[in-house]
């Protein structure tokens, strides 16, 4: 067993698809990511700039929690 097949370019999909910062293990963000149910091909459309990312990080998530409330 080697880690040569781990992913260590910006395009890991342990990746915030908002922000593009790792959310891998040991990145400090990797406790309160949230994954991301859309598929790839959903997230293209959706617009998001990092559509290769399958998780949102804690501080996107906060983001759109402050926007629904201003909104509600
Ligand atoms: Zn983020």
């Amino acid at each position: 067993m080697t880690n040569s097949t781990i992913p260590t370019t910006s395009q890991s999909r342990e990746a915030c698809n908002e922000c593009g910062k790792s959310v891998a293990f040991g990145s400090g963000w990797y406790v309160n990511r949230v994954p991301d149910g859309n598929p790839f091909d959903e997230r293209v459309e959706m617009g998001k700039p990092f559509p290769h990312g399958e998780f949102i990080c804690a501080e996107c998530e906060e983001g759109f929690n402050q926007l629904s409330e201003q909104h509600s």
